[in-house]
């Protein structure tokens, strides 16, 4: 037998230099047999790092062993599981030498940290790794364990500490049935259908236990102890510990505790959260695994807090000492700005749930932590005495709490500061740009200011370095942005076909998709979950007045929507079913359409390819967004509410703001303010922005605005300037190490309020 490979647990033989990092190590079981030829060993280990999913080049690979297959699933370890033809592909000259440049491009990638920015920042200060806990992770689509927003920062912000070589750990679910797949029927009701994955199938690993067998957690619940089997997604150098109680071990009824994300019934809902928070602590202890600080990202997690204090006062620690020192080192991060939003249960069903495991068997002096203490620390702002809330708890049991924009920190402030004993921060979100960022325009940044977007960690300076973005030539940046906008229509045809065939459309109606979706026509596109605070229907006002716009014959404009609603929000599938009726009716059709479906593979092709971003929900209700930012780093231009992230995003010159900062109380008025001025913005600004054009058919004016979009966003709202700021204003604090001064080593950004 090979070795365990120190940072993947893989048995393979590479990786043994002094510069090694000491990075979190999980053990791995073998994956299930893949036949894949020894010259061509190495395809086994990149399967298995999530790394392909922000690496073109590799996923190019990939498709190449099998097109069909690869295109199906997204998946490389269903590529390899497949008939491969492997005599051709040994004979491909041109595949081979690809293959083992990808390869060496990965063991660079995972070998190589000194030169990276934690670590030459920060040396090897940290005691140990951060262990970051998330109910949800977008990684990557065939992974699918996300719903949205949440799932996506997390899945970027840990593809973000791998670039960084930050020693981190993350915990989070393997949910089977993950999310639901939204179709929308011919009348425009949206339907559900949960997917069924095999994990067997997926790119991730059973995580052994020092025996050699999978590994398992137990966790007492009223009655009985389950199992917690554990499986490793591997990012990069950072690992994802899974945790599933889809285990032979368990009865029926437990088994699918960790099925469906968020699962609707409230018991099911708090075993879930059990498992994630107490299974998870006690997966990374099984490990060995000690970590130097602990992030809560958001409140599904934080009986990860209990468990702690459960454990020092099984110790000997007394009660209030230890929830002093499990505060000491945890930090939180709150999502959503109003308290309404977030997670409660009846104090009644946590006490009885949760009883047996907190406080043993509850006799005095057998070292549980009694639930009337816990229940005391979940009280929330209402004053609620029947309900136990988990952002409530996660405040009061971690040293350190921080929203998501700079707008965020003021709303989660004025809402929280009852029971705050610090301010809440303001670390405005980011997104991983590698992922995020289509290869034409990518190619782009490369050749022109001659640097790749994985080098964005900070090694350069890198908030100056993108300012350079004028040095791509405005023919250049326009073509690559067509390419995007050509493969978004592409893609896009695609899936309404499928839709409209569906549907029982006529062959005429098929055969008008083929003119449609021009991509000579200004594109807008508006994509997110079907809240009826996002007010998709906004556009919808005056319909007449729409239409006019839509139909300009010499500068039309098409939108394309894409969101689901959640399955128990009711009003917001009215607004698709709504939205769906307007893309049919006779004033519209041909210029709206919605995609069904929208995940992270919809998510790239949209915020890639269209040539605005449209958001428009009701201030303050976005805590931050993201999908904005993903599109400014393609150059696609925000018309937005200043609300979230675009509130300190704005420069003036990067896009649009629709409305203004004062918020009508009427939210009636404020409707039809933002909807004049919607329309407004579109008719004066955008519509002639971009269709004038110069003798080359160039739009200068518009490029000019992309340009400053790129500029404005790509350091700025990445994940690799949120890192350095929870690294140096959360991580290290939490985990008692000294934080360097500004202006030793590599400048840290910080950003302060929006001007
Ligand atoms: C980026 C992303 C989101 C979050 O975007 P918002 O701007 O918060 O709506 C949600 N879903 C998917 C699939 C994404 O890729």
């Amino acid at each position: 037998m090979r070795p365990l490979n120190r940072f993947t647990g893989c048995r393979a033989r590479r990786y043994h230099p002094p510069d090694m990092l000491p990075l979190v190590r999980v053990p791995t079981l073998p994956g299930p047999p893949l036949r894949v030829p020894p010259q061509l060993e190495g395809l086994r280990r990149i399967a298995y790092n999530l790394w392909w999913s922000w690496h073109p080049r590799t996923r190019a690979l990939f498709s190449r062993i099998d097109r069909p297959a690869w295109v199906r699933y997204r998946n490389p370890v269903q590529v390899l599981m497949g008939t491969v033809d492997w005599a051709t592909l040994l004979d491909d000259g041109e595949f081979l030498s690809e293959y083992t440049a990808v390869l060496a491009q990965f063991d660079r990638y995972m070998l190589n940290g000194a030169d990276h920015w934690f670590t030459r920042r920060h040396g090897h200060e940290l005691p140990g790794p951060i262990a970051y806990f998330c109910a949800e992770y977008g990684f990557t689509e065939s992974l699918g364990i996300y719903s949205g927003g949440l799932g996506v920062l997390a899945g970027d912000h840990v593809k973000s500490t791998s670039d960084m070589a930050v020693p981190f750990v993350s915990v989070g679910l393997l949910y089977r049935n993950g999310y639901f797949r939204q179709t929308i029927d011919a009348d425009g009701h949206q339907e559900h259908a949960y997917p069924d994955y095999d994990p067997s199938l997926l790119p991730i690993l059973r995580v052994a236990d020092a025996a050699g067998d999978p590994l398992r957690v137990p966790l007492e619940l009223p009655g009985r102890t389950i199992q917690v089997g554990v499986w490793c997604a591997q990012v990069g150098r950072t690992p994802a510990l899974l945790l599933d109680t889809d285990v032979p071990e368990n009865d029926d009824a437990d088994r699918p505790i960790t099925h469906i994300l968020y699962v609707r019934g409230r018991e099911m809902r708090l075993h879930q959260e059990l498992v994630l928070g107490v299974g998870g602590v006690r997966a990374l202890r099984a490990l060995k695994i000690a970590p130097a600080a602990w992030h809560l990202n958001e409140g599904h997690s934080a009986f990860l807090l209990a468990e702690r204090a459960r454990e020092l006062v099984a110790a000997g620690t007394p009660l209030d000492a230890a929830f002093a020192s499990v505060r000491r080192d945890s930090v939180f991060t709150i999502h959503t700005p109003v308290s309404a939003g977030n997670e409660r249960f009846d104090t009644e069903l946590v006490q009885r749930v949760a009883g047996p495991l907190f406080d043993g068997d509850g006799r005095p002096g057998t070292g549980g932590v009694p639930i009337p203490a816990i229940l005391e620390l979940g009280l929330g702002v209402e004053g609620d005495r029947t309900q136990f809330d988990m952002t409530a708890f996660s405040l009061r049991v971690t040293n350190g709490a921080n929203a998501v924009s700079q707008l965020h920190a003021r709303t989660a402030n004025a809402t929280w500061h009852p029971i705050l004993a610090e301010p809440i921060l303001a670390v405005t979100n980011g997104v991983h740009a590698p992922t995020w960022v289509g290869s034409p325009t990518r190619e782009a940044y490369q050749r022109f200011l001659d640097a790749d977007l994985d080098d964005l960690d900070g090694r350069s300076d890198g908030s100056r370095f993108w300012d350079r973005i004028g040095r791509v030539p405005d023919r250049e940046l326009w073509d690559a942005h067509l390419r995007q906008k050509v493969d978004l229509m592409h893609f896009a045809r695609g899936r309404l076909l499928r839709q409209f065939a569906r549907h029982g459309e006529a062959p005429a109606v098929l055969d008008e998709l083929e003119r449609q979706l021009d991509p000579d026509v200004l594109t807008i596109g508006f994509a997110r979950r079907f809240a009826t605070y996002k007010r998709a229907n906004l556009l919808f006002r005056d319909i007449d007045r729409l239409a006019r716009l839509v139909d300009d014959p010499k500068r039309p404009v098409q939108f394309i929507f894409a969101g689901k609603a959640h399955p128990a929000d009711r009003p917001g599938q009215q607004v698709i079913q709504e939205l769906f009726g307007r893309s049919r009716s006779p004033q519209l059709r041909g210029r709206v359409f919605i995609i069904e479906d929208y995940d992270v593979r919809v998510a790239r092709f949209l915020v890639q390819g269209v040539d605005v971003w449209m958001n428009t929900p009701r201030r303050p209700l976005e805590a931050s967004g993201t999908s904005g930012m993903k599109a400014a780093q393609n150059g696609v231009l925000n018309l937005s509410v200043l609300d979230g992230w675009w509130d300190e995003g704005w420069t003036g010159d990067n896009g649009w703001a629709i409305g203004g900062r004062e918020t009508n109380p009427d939210d009636g008025a404020q409707d039809f303010a933002d909807a004049m001025d919607l329309y407004r913005l579109l008719e004066d600004e955008v519509v002639p922005r971009y269709y004038d054009r110069d003798a080359n058919g160039l739009p200068r004016a518009w490029l000019q605005l992309m340009r400053a979009a790129i500029a404005s966003t790509i350091w700025r709202f990445s994940t690799t300037r949120m890192l350095h700021e929870y690294v140096e204003r959360l991580y290290l604090p939490a985990a008692g190490v000294p934080v360097p001064q500004p202006g030793s080593g590599s400048a840290v950004h910080v950003i302060t309020e929006a001007g």
